[in-house]
């Protein structure tokens, strides 16, 4: 994990990169027994509704990701906190089975490097912070400048239905 890779370019602002997953990691992992032990989790059971959520790469259900500083399957933080708030409880993993917890470190910390928030964010329809630099719009299209995808603009047709009430 090499977090000055993830780094915002401003302090205290988010680009591509969250400042607050950068801050919390940063301060987490000064330790260098964490920066080795640290791993990140999808959770296949569903604070939700306890249902199997199989993992899809997409991992915009951000309850269910969880960073565990010393790498066992006891104790954590859940992403989406971190992400909101920059710090949050340390919070205990014994509600899940550990078989529930499944390893996506190397696979979070390479896609994250790679584009960004994009990566909590793959319909590219969130609201987040610190999005002005996000898209460049040329013409119908726009880039994301994260991720590197186009999109195209599409106008659609949305039709009212009006009732009224009429006797005959
Ligand atoms: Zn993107």
């Amino acid at each position: 994990m090499n977090l000055s890779k993830i780094k915002p370019k401003l302090k205290g602002e988010s680009d591509k990169y969250s400042w607050n997953l950068y801050r919390f990691l940063n301060k987490i992992a000064k330790d260098k027994y964490i920066n080795n032990q640290l791993r990140i989790y999808w959770n296949h059971h569903s604070r939700w509704d306890g249902e199997h959520l199989p993992f899809t790469k997409d991992v915009s259900n951000l309850m269910q990701l969880i960073i565990s500083p010393y790498g066992d399957k006891f104790t954590g933080y859940f992403m989406n906190t971190v992400l909101q708030k920059g710090n949050c409880e340390f919070i205990s993993l014994c509600p899940w089975k550990e078989e529930d917890l499944l390893d996506v470190t190397d696979w979070f910390f390479d896609t994250y490097e790679k584009i960004g928030r994009c990566i909590f964010d793959p319909e590219h329809n969130g609201w987040m912070l610190g999005t002005d630099s996000r898209y460049t719009y040329v013409n119908n299209t726009r880039k994301c400048n994260w991720c590197g995808q186009w999109h195209q603009k599409q106008i659609v047709k949305k039709t009212r239905i009006e009732r009224k009430v009429e006797w005959v």
